[in-house]
């Protein structure tokens, strides 16, 4: 089931309180989400799709266009979540690394809906955040503040996750009352995750990270005390870092932890490794060559590969069992 914006926050809630995150992927195709949804039925986990710009423009989704790119992707994420099979994976859909000047139209699109067809359904992000990396504090708190705005003015709720400076170390506690309390003074109700930099990079690297958990429960504890609930650490950057890094983590107050660099690695090199064993399959004269030319040939292949990474992750993160928790929750 896709969960609205205030389905989300019981969630995330339920993430804290016991003690859990939610793994979110960049999934960048069709087969991906399927695959991250099998995997989190697997689990009896709830799970979160997110999708940065790069995937709603390219070629799977809005081939250029981003806001078409968002009503494909929210289209057939709306239809596989709600299937019979996956009817049960408590599924958030979430905007991750938006920017550039189409940043606020897209992202007002997203909370106010998306029209889909001729029908008078609309689509709507879960939970929504923007890539606040180019932008100065004050940018960045007016951007939040003009998506406060949209969802107000559509009398539609926002479920949002403010960032700072996910790549450049551990972010000053103080930058939290900065942005936080400026944003919930103004707009109070809408933030719901907090992702300050905590030691983490985006990317894969084989150099130490100096990841902190301490880090993560100060802003956790602030961000909470400032926004008067519970606020989950939103992890930036997770590829490379230790397994007891990710538990210490969540320990500490990290609700969702997103997964990109490896994720894409691991899809990719499994999708090498099948073309590589079957290059003589390819050739025209061959019997099999359209069985193994074929899109679902080299993507179930992929998925064999694949789906057992995401599962131990979701295990890392205690995520097993917590679908039917938090559907429990949800009225
Ligand atoms: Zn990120």
């Amino acid at each position: 089931m896709l969960l609205s914006p205030t389905q989300s926050r019981v969630a995330l809630r339920c993430a804290l309180e016991h003690k859990f995150a939610i793994l979110a992927v960049n999934a960048d195709s069709p087969a991906a989400i399927t695959d991250c949804l099998e995997a989190a039925r697997e689990c009896d986990a709830p799970m979160i799709i997110e999708t940065s710009l790069w995937q709603l423009t390219g070629r799977s989704f809005g081939a250029g266009d981003a806001v078409l790119g968002m009503t494909r992707y929210l289209a057939e994420l709306t239809v596989l979540a709600n299937s019979g099979r996956y009817r049960d994976v408590p599924v958030i859909y979430h905007t991750d690394h938006i920017k550039g000047p189409d940043t606020l139209r897209l992202l007002t699109a997203a909370i106010r809906g998306l029209p889909f067809g001729d029908s008078q359904a609309l689509l709507r992000a879960s939970t929504i955040s923007l890539d606040s990396s180019e932008m100065t504090e004050q940018q960045n708190i007016e951007h939040i503040a003009a998506l406060c705005d949209a969802a107000q003015e559509a009398g539609v709720a926002a479920t949002l996750e403010m960032e700072a400076g996910v790549d450049d170390g551990v972010t000053e506690i103080e930058v939290a009352d900065r942005l936080l309390a400026a944003v919930e003074r103004r707009h109070p109700g809408h933030l719901y995750l907090w992702a300050p930099g905590v030691g983490t990079q985006h990317g894969l690297s084989d150099k130490g990270y100096p990841f902190s958990a301490e880090a993560v429960a100060k802003h956790q504890r602030r961000a909470s005390e400032i926004c008067g609930r519970p606020i989950g650490i939103a992890l930036h950057g997770s590829s490379g870092l230790a397994e007891s890094d990710l538990k210490d983590g969540v320990a500490a107050g990290v609700a969702k932890v997103n997964w990109s660099s490896e994720s894409l690695l691991i899809r990719s090199r499994a999708a090498q490794e099948y073309y590589a064993m079957h290059t003589a399959e390819l050739e025209k004269s061959h019997q099999a060559w359209k069985a193994t030319a074929m899109d679902n040939g080299m993507q179930s292949f992929v998925s064999s590969r694949y789906v057992p990474k995401v599962v131990e992750r979701i295990q890392i993160l205690s995520g097993t069992g917590k679908a039917s928790l938090v559907r429990s929750q949800l009225t």
